[in-house]
């Protein structure tokens, strides 16, 4: 089988999780400011928080941003659940914005319409969740501006998207929003195994998202109430978790980020060479905005079903019948029924609909061959012309 995507390892990234292995640091040691440091920089950005998931991440981001009881937030429903569920830890009300049918990512003019309407209602989301399907960006200049107008706060769903830019700034410079969030799960653009990562320009954020990964523990006598008792001292100023990334980890990302550039040239290039191969079939490929670099983090295709003598299913189950590790990136959140037993009724997203009804996506990973690829649109186009 051909998976949709892999992970590479190499005999560097081998050598530095030993190296960590035979240290006194297997945690809380110092591999872990040292990836966190490395990424800021590599992103422009000035804080990075690392966490043991994008998940975890997610939800250390929505607390320093204040998420709680009766808050509303917006994302959207071309994504994995992690992206909304980070919203609902928080107690808070999530909602959806249908997809731009070109981009697949939120569509900005539905945005402004709901925004629009939230005003008018007393409801405006305390922050909106754009996701970076794929590693494309979404138009964060103009959801920036909505929100100044409107008055929410951003947290980019950047997990698909490290290593790609948007008009020329890094993703995860938190130019256009208050903190973005990377994966590291080995399918990811680069792995730890598990583990996510904060960025924010505001200390106050990242300060919070620290203390908050580790049981809201904190040994900075600054932070309490009174002075330490002794050097053993510390004190719990608010309600944490365990969500830290060990340093065996952080030393296997740390290695994996030297290949970054070159991981995301190479999915850049296959993802061309698709472009090419696929253009004589009845499938649409994936729109490039000029505004960005792309990490591609999935190739998804659209299926012209009218043009196709098979269903979705069929096709899908045909690929992999092939050898083809297929895969379908995303079901509609507010379709799960975790989201449809929820006593609020969510916004109607039929672009998110359809696309669901079309979407494959195709194996692209950085060591997959041409020859690899070849093999997949063969594959395709025995299916679909069968
Ligand atoms: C993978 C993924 C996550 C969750 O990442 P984990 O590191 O597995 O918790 C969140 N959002 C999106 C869009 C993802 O693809």
């Amino acid at each position: 089988m051909i998976p949709y995507g892999r992970q590479e390892i190499t005999q560097d990234d081998i050598n530095a999780v030993i190296e960590v292995l035979n240290s006194d640091f297997l945690t809380q040691g110092p591999a872990l400011p040292a990836f966190e440091n490395a990424v800021a920089k590599y992103c422009s950005a000035s804080f990075a928080v690392t966490a043991n998931s994008a998940t975890s991440a997610l939800h250390l981001a929505c607390l320093a941003l204040g998420i709680g009881k009766n808050d509303y937030v917006w994302t959207s429903p071309i994504t994995f659940v992690a992206s909304a569920n980070a919203a609902l830890y928080c107690g808070a009300h999530v909602d959806f914005i249908d997809i731009n049918p070109i981009t697949y990512n939120i569509c900005v003019k539905q945005l402004e319409k709901k925004l629009t309407l939230a005003q008018k209602e007393n409801k405006l989301p305390k922050a909106v969740i754009p996701v970076h399907l794929c590693g494309q960006s979404c138009e964060m200049d103009q959801i920036h501006a909505l929100s100044k107008r409107f008055g929410f706060k951003i947290i980019e769903d950047a997990s698909h998207a490290i290593g790609g830019k948007y008009k020329n700034d890094p993703i995860g410079s938190c130019k256009y929003s208050d903190i973005s969030i990377f994966s590291f799960h080995p399918v990811k653009i680069v792995t730890t195994a598990e583990g996510g990562m904060a960025l924010t320009n505001n200390s106050d954020y990242a300060n919070k998202m620290k203390l908050l990964r580790s049981h809201g523990i904190t040994r900075n006598p600054d932070q309490m109430t009174h002075q330490p008792h002794g050097p053993w001292y510390y004190q719990q100023i608010d309600l944490g978790f365990n969500y830290r990334m060990t340093d065996i980890q952080a030393a296997l990302g740390l290695s994996q980020l030297n290949r970054l550039d070159d991981y995301v040239r190479r999915r850049n290039e296959l993802a061309t060479r698709y472009d090419q191969i696929l253009q004589s079939m009845p499938v649409i490929v994936p729109f490039q905005s000029p505004d960005n670099y792309s990490a591609r983090h999935l190739y998804v295709i659209r299926l012209k079903l009218d043009q196709i003598q098979r269903t979705h299913l069929q096709v899908f189950e045909a690929l992999r019948e092939k050898g083809i590790g297929v895969n379908v990136h995303y079901i509609p959140v507010h379709t799960q029924p975790y989201y449809a037993q929820l006593e609020y009724q969510f916004n109607d997203c039929p672009e998110a609909e359809r696309y669901y009804s079309e979407a494959i996506s195709l194996p692209l990973y950085p060591t997959m061959s041409e020859k690899q690829q070849d093999l997949v649109a063969k594959a395709l186009k025995e299916t679909i012309e069968e």
